[in-house]
């Protein structure tokens, strides 16, 4: 068996051989980029892209009557957030999850609140209301527990899951806030699942760690991840076999960062990391195994001979927080070479120009009839050239522009500028139609947030 040192960290292959990663130097960059930062505490990254594009995209702003880390999302912003957490609960209710709705502030003169505040440091805001103290929430793991030590429980209900999306606050340092990538107000949507022993959670865990990976392939990115074990998993055989399984599972070098025993409630706490192509490292999809918060919130289950246990917790944030997984977004358009979004997630799926006001009407009503089949159409109907409206369009990486003249009106094809293929294609309306229903099949749907009309639109920041 491998000494793991406590503090140390260790990089394992695929054949689960292990060894330090004080010097390795290894091929791929993004795993490289995690160790330089985690191992060295060095990073190359000094610009982080997805700030300036939440900007000249008119997604979100900085807010300045608020303190830093407390963003604003414009109505284009808020749409993308809202379709976020829609994909978010689709997550959690594929797989099974119970959704719920729990407070903010937690009485820190209560033990199991006071307890969990003294693992998470000092990043915590507390909050004055009367004569008591109380923790802004950093996650959902207080209103979860406590909602699940008073209900009844029986091993036929485990594995349980339960959901929330859950507005967090977390006081980061000033120079540690970046962008959409940290702040001190976000949105985890976070599930706790409650297994009967370590067992069902190690075989839940793997699930959800498949998932996790998926999430991020779906979008084109491949994390790099971080385990922070604790050295009585590692050093146990069983323990030590299972972290080699997810190694595999995974398919790539993992880093090892090894915590002495007892410290915290998990022992185990995988990070997957977004690496931007500057080669910042944007933490984002979670995964835990808690073998303490049961017996500190009081959660018990009746197992089949009617005695009460303890259940092991997993608790994951499969997409992470929603405002990084935009920033992800972004710093991945930004890599591009055509720069853009899933089209699901565009704010503006399809853009109708008129040329002249005597076609404005027929592009209105196209507008209206592809929102109606929901897919997000709006009319650039200002008075400026074509041109020059169509760059517009650019600059918002709308995915398909439709300049309407005469001949469209007259019944011709529609012109279909295709961001994708920087290429413009002749098309009726139900080829753009199904073009975009394809696209966007399976992914959640909202309607605009804003006028339809470009002319009735104010420019929000
Ligand atoms: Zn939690």
């Amino acid at each position: 068996m491998q000494d793991f040192q406590p503090g140390r960290y260790y990089l394992m292959d695929t054949d689960g051989k292990a060894c330090s990663a004080d010097d390795v130097k290894v091929e791929n960059e993004d795993l490289q980029a995690l160790i330089d930062a985690e191992v060295h505490k060095k990073s190359s990254a000094k610009r982080a892209p997805h700030i300036e594009l939440m900007k000249k995209l008119r997604l979100a702003g900085y807010e300045g009557l608020s303190e830093p880390g407390h963003i604003r999302l414009t109505p284009k912003g808020a749409l993308v957030f809202d379709l976020l957490t829609d994909r978010a609960l689709q997550i959690a209710l594929e797989l099974g999850a119970n959704p719920v709705k729990t407070p903010i502030l937690y009485d820190l003169e209560l033990k199991p609140v006071s307890e969990h505040a003294k693992l998470f440091g000092q990043r915590m805001y507390k909050v004055k209301s009367g004569k008591r103290t109380f923790a802004l929430r950093y996650a959902a793991c207080f209103g979860q527990f406590s909602l699940l030590s008073e209900s009844t429980l029986s091993y036929r209900d485990l594995p349980l899951k339960m959901f929330e999306l859950a507005d967090s606050y977390r006081l980061e340092q000033r120079g540690e806030l970046i962008g959409l990538a940290r702040l001190r107000k976000f949105h985890m949507p976070d599930i706790h699942i409650l297994c009967r022993n370590l067992e069902e959670a190690k075989a839940e865990f793997g699930g959800i760690y498949k998932r996790c990976l998926e999430e991020g392939r779906k979008f084109g990115w491949n994390y790099v991840s971080l385990y922070n074990v604790s050295k009585d998993l590692l050093e146990d055989s069983k323990g030590s076999n299972y972290i080699k399984s997810l190694v595999k599972m995974e398919g790539s070098k993992v880093l090892i960062h090894v915590v002495p025993s007892g410290t915290y409630y998990w022992i185990l706490n995988i990070e997957f990391n977004f690496v931007s192509q500057q080669g910042r490292i944007i933490e984002s999809s979670t995964a835990q195994i808690d073998v303490g918060n049961a017996d500190r919130f009081d959660i018990s289950y009746v197992d089949e001979e009617g005695k009460e246990r303890r259940p092991v917790i997993i608790h994951t944030a499969v997409i992470g927080s929603l405002e990084r997984f935009m920033a992800d977004l972004l710093e991945r358009a930004s890599s591009l070479k055509i720069p853009s979004l899933p089209t699901w997630i565009c704010p503006v799926q399809v853009r109708f120009i008129n040329v002249g006001s005597d076609s404005l009407d027929f592009a209105k009503k196209l507008a209206e009839k592809f929102n109606d089949n929901s897919i997000r159409a709006d009319v650039d109907d200002r008075s400026e050239s074509v041109a020059k409206r169509i760059a517009n369009a650019e600059v918002e990486w709308i995915p398909y522009i439709v300049v309407i003249g005469k001949r469209e009106v007259d019944g011709g094809k529609l012109p279909v500028r295709i961001r994708s293929l920087r290429k413009t294609l002749d098309m009726n309306e139900e080829g753009l139609v199904k073009k975009v229903k394809d696209e966007t099949q399976g992914w959640p749907y909202r309607p605009l947030y804003f006028n339809m009309l470009l002319s009735r639109r104010p420019k929000f920041v």
